[in-house]
């Protein structure tokens, strides 16, 4: 949560052209959050400030997606960062074919989030364990040398495109729970929801992970195809039942705040 606002207090100071966030509740609370942030630091003593930015500059950690320039990425073009300059064109090739993709779903693309592909060997050692592919709020999508796939950019594109309908509340509250926000980035990612088999009882435990926290205490154990398969096969029935257009439907009506299971077919009805 704090990086979340960490993040968003980063953009609104380097990016203040972001209509989205002049327009958005977000806008308020980012200023709050840097007032915020500003007291805090007249608080601390310069030796605690000075602790404070040896550790974000030595401890390896995914925090360093805030500033990719500092830990050897390289700016290939505006907004994408990679640690393999040399492979500047199949990069950003890549990345546009996921944009597209998500944007068949949502029609209308507003987030402009920094991508930081790390290729490396040492990418552990820079961002810390990472999964293929991580997105943090609408901001930042980091991808390892085994996410740099189509179908785990895809995935991690459509998050971007989904958290990018929510706001600061969500925090709190979210809007659209875990396993939906999971299982539309796989669903919509190219991979089949069978890619690792999962069963009914499946289906059954991942429609109850409704915060970030119940979904990474699920895939603690590991099992990640089973239980992102089962988030898939829920969203896919849904898109049965509803058509794609329904499925968009939902989406939208519930970013104006209609309640998400409200909007939910009785397939996936508790
Ligand atoms: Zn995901």
């Amino acid at each position: 949560m704090i990086l979340f606002g960490v993040f968003s207090a980063f953009d609104i100071r380097f990016d203040s052209v972001r209509l989205r966030y002049t327009l958005s509740i977000n806008v308020l609370v980012d200023l709050m959050l840097k007032s915020m942030l500003k007291k805090i630091s007249r608080a601390l003593s310069t030796s605690t400030l000075l602790f404070m930015i040896t550790v974000y500059l030595t401890q390896a950690g995914w925090h360093r997606a805030l500033t990719p320039s500092f830990f050897g990425m390289q700016e290939i073009a505006p907004r994408i960062y990679t640690d393999s300059p040399e492979r500047s064109g199949q990069i950003t090739e890549a990345i546009k074919k996921a944009e597209y993709n998500s944007l068949q779903f949502f029609t209308e693309i507003s987030a402009r989030p920094t991508y930081i592909i790390c290729l490396k060997s040492n990418c552990e050692e820079i961002f810390g364990r990472m999964p293929l592919g991580l997105t943090l709020g609408y901001h930042r999508v980091l991808i390892s040398p085994k996410g740099f796939t189509p179908s785990v950019l895809n995935h991690e594109r459509i998050h971007v495109d989904l958290h990018a309908l929510m706001g600061f509340q969500d925090l709190y509250r979210q809007r659209f729970p875990a396993w939906f926000d999971e299982g539309l980035s796989e669903f919509l990612s190219g991979r089949h929801c069978s890619f690792q088999r999962h069963n009914e009882a499946d289906l059954a435990r991942v429609l109850r992970a409704d915060t970030f926290r119940d979904w990474n205490a699920m895939v603690a154990d590991r099992a990640y195809g089973r239980h992102y398969g089962a988030a898939c096969e829920l969203v896919s029935r849904i898109a049965q039942a509803t058509g794609i257009d329904g499925l968009r439907r939902i989406v939208l009506t519930v970013r104006d705040k209609d309640d998400f299971m409200r909007q939910m077919p009785s397939i996936v009805r508790r």
